[in-house]
């Protein structure tokens, strides 16, 4: 074993490139030893980095690996995360951990047969307002929560024609990190009581989405995700409580308890991130919270779809 974890990036798009390569770079006992996709030239990867079309390839002919950062689309991420844990590999899986909730069982049950780590990844939940709203919202009694997470696809998923394909959530790929931040910072568990999916006749998922939440004592728990936002996005998730409203702003960069300021930094989550999977490696242990995923499952379980406009990239 080396005194690095020597991880390999499969998938080397927008996330990868963005936030991976330079959160690894930062983490103090990783190294990026190889990078697979299936068109990247090894150029553009970098001069000096092993660049292989399929991982495996890179299990059989690349440089030791210790673990595999999965970086493609859901629709792919169970085989590879599969074929990581049979090798014996470590395994961090970008965010949503898979295409279907019940998938992940058997990559769980591989990792512990392999005594190796599995980690589902919710990176927004590394945003630094997020925590100090856990806390906040901790000792308050809620009374309404409202989520309004609204971009526009054609901006922050540029020529991503998977996004919209079975499998790729629609606009429950961004809709997702609010989940992630929702079942992490409620003090109790909610489930999906109403949804509307906006499907574009030209294609398979949603645009656009009103979810309708509840928990046992009926506090009412709202959603609107759309991808029709044009200009600035707007990802807020807004807590009524008894002692006034606690506003979780920017995609958890912003905190506001009332016309107070707590919070207001930039996002640099993936470097604690990456932080948390070292540690799980060293410890031997796997972090897979399902919930956000179960909920996105229900949605579309439950969901009545309505069919709007055609989408054109
Ligand atoms: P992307 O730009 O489309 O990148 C995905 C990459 O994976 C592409 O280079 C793609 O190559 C490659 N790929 C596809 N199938 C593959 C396979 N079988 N083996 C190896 N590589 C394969 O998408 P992204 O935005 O990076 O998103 C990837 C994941 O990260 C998604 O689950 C998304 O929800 C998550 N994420 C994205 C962001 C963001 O802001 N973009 C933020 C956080 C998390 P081709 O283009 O040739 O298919």
């Amino acid at each position: 074993m080396s005194e690095k974890l020597r991880i390999a990036i499969v998938g080397f798009g927008e996330i990868a490139r963005r936030q991976h390569v330079p959160a690894i770079a930062r983490t103090a006992g990783a190294a990026l030893a190889a990078v697979v996709d299936p068109k990247t030239s090894q150029m553009e990867a970098s001069a000096d980095l092993p660049h292989f079309r399929d991982l495996q390839t890179l299990l059989r002919e690349g440089p030791e690996i210790d673990a595999v950062a999965l970086c493609t689309p859901p629709q792919v991420r169970h085989a590879q995360a599969a074929i990581a844990l049979a090798a014996r590999k470590h395994v961090l899986l970008e965010k949503p951990p898979g295409a279907t909730v019940s998938e992940i069982t058997p990559l769980l049950a591989a990792a512990q047969a392999a005594e190796r780590t599995l980690f589902a990844t919710w990176h927004s939940r590394y945003s630094p307002a997020v925590e100090p709203a856990r806390k906040l919202l901790a000792d308050r009694k809620i009374t309404k929560v409202t989520i309004i997470w609204k971009e526009d696809v054609r901006v922050w998923h540029p020529g991503q024609a998977w996004i919209f394909e079975a499998g790729g959530f629609g606009v429950f790929d961004p809709g997702i990190n609010a989940l992630s931040i929702l079942t992490r910072i409620l003090p109790f568990p909610v489930f999906v009581r109403k949804a509307e999916l906006a499907v574009p006749s030209n294609r398979e998922g949603p645009i656009a989405a009103d979810l309708d939440f509840s928990y046992e004592s009926g506090v009412p728990v709202r959603a609107e995700f759309d991808f029709r936002q044009i200009g600035a996005p707007t990802w807020e998730i807004l807590c009524e409580t008894d002692a006034g409203r606690v506003a979780l702003l920017r995609g958890g960069r912003q905190l506001q308890d009332g016309d107070r300021l707590i919070v207001d930094a930039e996002k640099d989550e993936y470097p604690a991130l990456y932080r948390h999977f070292l540690a799980l490696t060293a410890d031997g242990k796997s972090d897979v919270d399902l919930a956000p995923l179960q909920l996105v499952a229900d949605s579309f379980m439950l969901g009545r779809r309505r069919f709007v406009e055609a989408f054109e990239d």
